[in-house]
């Protein structure tokens, strides 16, 4: 590999999130999926399939969120959603199924996409989205992913949106707001306002755990208002 491909090689490891790599001896024969004979290349990520970064990510133990959870919460819905939705991190309900927003704020989530669905004249269901989580680990106490295991993680994440090629993406909250733009202000200011991951356009709402909160009537006028914004864009 020559220098011009190997600065290639960086910056593409750059953006998808990985800023620390290891050199490691490669193994005699072989090599499995995801391992050191086979590592994530540009070739490799543009032609992957969910079920392939799934096997990848296989029993992770990369960041220390690991060590306290029960399943991995992957994702779930339409593989080729025109629309996701991506969220903090896996809450209790979700590391004890391995399916993300399941819990109290996911019912919310469910019913706020398929009823202003519904109201906008738009045939949708949870099933034709697809959602996810910045971070695929519930962090102990559900507290805020830290930046080293966003970081990590976020390989992953990358790696579903360029499976998935949706047409928007959803951010559902400060942190995934922030992981995905690199813009750092908080959801108050950035939602309602469409940014960009890569070339696809991300428009930013309240977290649903955020809006059951019973103070919270104007924030969840707001988040409806949010997501009719997106529905339409992706749907008309
Ligand atoms: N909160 C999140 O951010 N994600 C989930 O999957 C559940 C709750």
């Amino acid at each position: 590999m020559d220098a011009d491909l190997l600065h290639r090689y960086l910056e593409f490891y750059q953006d998808l999130g990985v800023k620390t790599l290891y050199r490691r001896t490669a193994p005699a024969v072989g090599g499995g999926a995801g391992g050191a004979a086979c590592p994530v290349t540009e070739e490799r990520v543009a032609g992957e399939t969910l079920p392939q970064i799934l096997a990848d990510m296989g029993d992770c133990r990369r960041c220390r969120l690991h060590e306290g959870r029960n399943k991995i919460v992957f994702g779930v819905g339409n593989p080729t959603a025109p629309l996701v939705f991506v969220g903090e991190g896996p809450g209790a309900d979700e590391d004890a199924q391995g399916i993300p927003f399941v819990g109290r704020a996911g019912q919310l989530l469910t019913q706020m996409i398929e009823n202003t669905a519904k109201r906008e004249g738009i045939a949708l269901t949870r099933d034709d989205v697809y959602i996810c989580n910045v971070v695929k680990c519930r962090p102990p106490g559900n507290r805020a992913p830290e930046p080293d295991e966003m970081e990590i993680c976020g390989q992953f994440l990358t790696r579903q949106l360029l499976a998935i090629r949706p047409k928007a993406i959803c951010a559902l909250g400060g942190t995934a707001a922030r992981a995905l733009t690199g813009h750092k202000e908080g959801v108050t200011k950035m939602r309602g306002r469409w940014f960009q991951w890569r070339e696809v356009p991300v428009m930013v709402t309240y977290h649903p755990s955020y809006l059951l909160r019973p103070y919270n009537q104007d924030a969840k006028r707001e988040a409806w208002e949010d997501l009719k914004k997106v529905l339409h864009f992706v749907y008309d």
